[in-house]
């Protein structure tokens, strides 16, 4: 079953981003599912005093497999409980002279907006015509990504709060502090909230996250760093339903047809969290084209598809395992907000389209690629803000 849970900051959380400046470590800006899966694998071998836990049942049920999968939690920002975070894709664009959502208070229009550009891109390829200026000022539009909701008729980008945070420098040798070494620690204030999926059968669910717990987090914790409760779980899927996968399959291939693209479908994979991919040659991808796709949903409708645009970029994940003092294996991540548009260069009968919502769905629930009981690997198809977002917001 598929619950939320919202996690909120009870003291400064830092979660190494791998992405130092100088004297400043960064922190991630949201909690990746590895992190709150790594608390609740050690409190479980704490609790049950396991000196050997790949021989216990439960603890290999719970963290070894993927029915139990821990999501990221997103930030929650300023927006109003119970709205769901969304990931901007990776075609979002804003006018580069006046940055983000429009946002008018008493009658003065702060922002120029923002613009989902995947149709016009596609126009491009067959029409050499694109309108990428500011319809506002003129300005050249420029990517935007990030969290953001949509709160009744408007939309809001969505940051987590954070400030610099001055240490000495620990010496990993000593674990003492090294005289004369200053750094800053990025880190996420308290009073922030986190909210992401975890799915899990619900006996177990209620025995390992109980409401109101308080535990740490991220780095800094000998100096009181990153103490979490755990807020809530939500009963249910307590949030207003989405759009179908059919609903959004219908209403983007509209949307490129009322762009003039016709005689053709589509349908896009939008990526949620990282994803981590490997073909048969244990080599890391950096995309997602139709052969990966077909070889791990092997259903016939996805022959009809090739990969037509992609938007993405490439990052290498490091990590330290802690208990070895030693830095784990890079691995190559596609980032989350990543996107691919699949073609076919024909229409679809009623039946194709619903053979592939089916996979569409599929591909939803399960997930695509490596450690997706981490938070890795999670997909939605046909991304809401490509068919919504073709005007600026
Ligand atoms: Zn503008």
């Amino acid at each position: 079953m598929k619950r939320y849970i919202r996690v909120k900051t009870l003291s400064p959380l830092s979660i190494s981003s791998m992405r130092d400046e100088g004297n400043i470590n960064r922190t991630l800006d949201y909690i990746p599912g590895t992190v709150l899966r790594g608390y609740l694998a050690n409190r479980y071998i704490r609790d049950k005093k396991l000196s050997n836990p790949e021989v216990d049942i439960d603890f290999m049920s719970l963290f070894n497999g993927n029915s139990v999968r821990f999501g990221n939690l997103y930030p929650e920002g300023d927006s109003p409980m119970g709205i769901m975070i969304k990931i901007l894709p990776a075609t979002s664009r804003t006018c580069k002279a006046s940055k983000g959502f429009e946002k008018q208070r008493q009658g003065i229009r702060r922002n120029h907006g923002i613009k989902d550009f995947l149709i016009e891109f596609l126009r491009y390829e067959y029409t050499g015509e694109m309108e990428d200026e500011c319809p506002e000022c003129g300005a050249p539009m420029e990517a935007i990504g990030g969290f953001y909701c949509q709160v009744g008729d408007h939309f809001e980008t969505i940051t987590a709060k954070k400030r610099e945070i001055a240490h000495n420098e620990i010496s990993d040798l000593l674990q003492t502090s090294k005289p004369g070494i200053l750094y800053s620690k990025e880190a996420i204030e308290k009073g922030q909230y986190f909210i992401g999926p975890v799915i899990m059968p619900d006996t177990q669910l209620d025995s390992y996250l109980k409401r109101g717990e308080k535990f740490y987090l991220g780095t800094g914790r000998t100096r009181g760093m990153g103490l979490v409760e755990l807020e809530e779980i939500s009963e249910e899927d307590s949030f207003p339903p989405e759009d179908s996968v059919s609903d959004r399959l219908k209403k983007l291939n509209r949307a490129i047809r009322n762009a003039g693209i016709e005689k053709r479908f589509y349908f896009t994979l939008n990526l949620q969290s990282d994803v981590i991919i490997m073909n048969d040659y244990f080599q890391y991808l950096s995309y997602i084209d139709h052969d990966e796709l077909y070889k791990r949903f092997k259903h016939n409708i996805l022959k009809r598809f090739s990969l037509k645009l992609f938007y993405t970029g490439s990052r290498v994940l490091s990590g330290w395992n802690a208990a070895w003092r030693l830095p784990k294996d890079n691995e190559i991540v596609i980032p989350k907000g990543s996107v691919f548009l699949f073609e076919s260069n024909n229409t679809l009968t009623d039946n194709e389209i619903d053979e592939l919502t089916g996979v569409l769905e599929k591909i939803e629930k399960e997930g695509i690629g490596f450690k997706k009981n981490e938070g890795f690997g999670e997909i939605i198809s046909c991304h809401p803000f490509h068919y919504i977002g073709t005007q600026l917001w």
